[in-house]
């Protein structure tokens, strides 16, 4: 039996090419649409905004795209990031489930965002890009393109709402470390956030007004384009660098995982960790069950519909056939600032609408007792975004327990949340609400949605 605590790759053993799961799948994705037109999207109307590499990948039928050497080298900073035997918790859960998790929070920034934003900004940096201009919520997408920016030394333009902007400085210090320029949005540096800031004045901001502000930035200057942190294929692309290697670690501890678990907030850490393992069960060799967890409070793969939507508030994204709560959704202010999109990635909502993939959601006050319960066992403090697959970890291995199945659980650990302790803090005092969205909201908001033909 396999003693260890922690299962690590050599340097030498990092992958070389990030896995394309599109053209594997049964049937073909459905295209994303032109809001204006109705349309299938076309590279063109990508191109103010993106570059040509990316777009490539966006649409790309090739199942294995090579990581070039320039993003390998910054990725060794960090990468192959351990896969560790939660040794400790599964004493305290008293198990016999065997339990692992891979954990991204050992980049820079303290989270898997970084797999993208250094592809992102390299792709970018060949094309002649400049500038990249992006938004951010609570921070860590924006901390992460500004670290990855300040290593091809490219200027990063970070949008960030502004609430979480005056709430929440330590990600914004971050940014300036790594040379990032930081507004709070809505500003009076683009049309959108004027229109905003004319309405009113105090607005507090929102992810929806911040995306317009950034997208409008990169669309009208020749030398900026614009980067997203989630959702698009591409993105999704990235972060399979995580299940590519949880893949190798787990051969060499001599596991088979019976139960994959991972949090959803646009599905990009989600996606990544688990796709390499839908392939493999799309091939018949693996018979696992892939769990995908979310908050009550935001309830997209739950509750949502199975329909075209646009990606931001303000309706000037493509349209992505996705399940969604409606772009109107209004997310109640719960800690965990990454799981509060209206949306999720096209590719992932097709695998959980093909039965793939299980989704299932928690309110925050178990999700932080599980989360304390993992930092008093393992040492390490859980994102509150990464807390809710931990509390789907703790329930798994406490079924075990009462079965006495020994399952192999793993887990995507997401990110520390060592800039989150004021969310431990509300927990610890008593203060957090748990919230349910209200059925009656959710039916409202979907009552606008766009009206175009699903396909299915
Ligand atoms: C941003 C973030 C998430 C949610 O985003 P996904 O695209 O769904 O992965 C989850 N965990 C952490 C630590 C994050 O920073």
């Amino acid at each position: 039996m396999d003693e260890s605590y922690r299962i690590t790759l050599s340097e030498k053993e990092l992958p070389h090419a990030w896995y394309n799961i599109v053209p594997d799948l049964p049937e073909p994705l459905a295209p994303p649409l032109n809001p204006k037109t109705g349309k299938p999207v076309t590279p063109d109307d990508l191109k103010p905004i993106f570059p040509d590499n990316l777009i490539a990948q966006e649409v790309s039928q090739e199942p294995w795209i090579e990581i070039p050497e320039p993003v390998r080298e910054i990725y060794r900073l960090w990468r192959p990031s351990p896969l560790h035997r939660a040794r400790n918790l599964e004493k305290y859960l008293k198990t016999p489930a065997r339990i692992y998790y891979k954990n991204e929070g050992v980049s820079p920034p303290g989270s898997h965002k970084p797999n993208t934003a250094v592809a992102q900004a390299y792709f970018n940096k060949i094309a002649g890009v400049k500038r990249l201009a992006t938004e951010t919520g609570a921070g860590q997408w924006g901390s992460a393109l500004s670290f990855a920016c300040r290593l091809f030394d490219m200027q990063c333009t970070v949008y960030m709402v502004k609430v979480s902007y005056e709430q929440k400085p330590y990600r914004r210090i971050l940014m300036h470390i790594w040379g990032g320029e930081v507004y709070p949005s809505p500003t009076d540096r683009t049309n959108a956030g004027r229109a905003i800031l004319e309405k009113n004045p105090n607005s507090n901001g929102s992810l929806g007004i911040a995306i317009s502000e950034a997208v409008e930035d990169a669309a009208t200057h020749e030398d900026t384009n614009y980067a997203l942190g989630s959702v698009l294929n591409h993105v999704l692309l990235h972060q399979t660098i995580i299940g590519l290697e949880t893949q190798k670690q787990l051969k060499l501890a001599e596991e088979k995982p019976d139960i994959l678990i991972g949090c959803v907030g646009g599905g990009s850490n989600f996606g990544g960790f688990a796709i390499p393992f839908v392939k493999e069960k799309l091939d018949g060799k693996l018979d696992a069950e892939i769990i995908a967890v979310e908050p009550t409070s935001c309830p997209t793969l739950t509750k949502g519909l199975y329909e075209y939507d646009y990606g931001d508030t303000a309706g000037m994204t493509p349209l992505m056939l996705m399940y969604t709560l409606g772009h109107a959704f209004e997310p109640p202010g719960i800690h965990a600032g990454g799981l509060r999109y209206h949306g999720d990635a096209p590719l992932l909502c097709y695998l959980v609408k093909k039965g793939l993939i299980s989704p299932r959601a928690y309110t925050q006050n178990p999700v932080f007792e599980a989360a304390t319960i993992f930092a008093r066992t393992e040492g390490i403090i859980p994102a509150p975004e990464t807390s809710h697959a931990i509390k789907a970890v703790v329930d798994e291995a406490i079924k075990c327990r009462e079965t006495g199945e020994e399952k192999c659980i793993v887990v995507c650990f997401s990110g520390h949340g060592h800039f989150d302790l004021a969310a431990y803090d509300d927990y610890l005092a008593g203060k957090l609400k748990d919230y349910e969205y209200p059925e009656e909201k959710i039916k409202e908001a979907l009552k606008d949605l766009p009206k175009f033909p699903t396909g299915l």
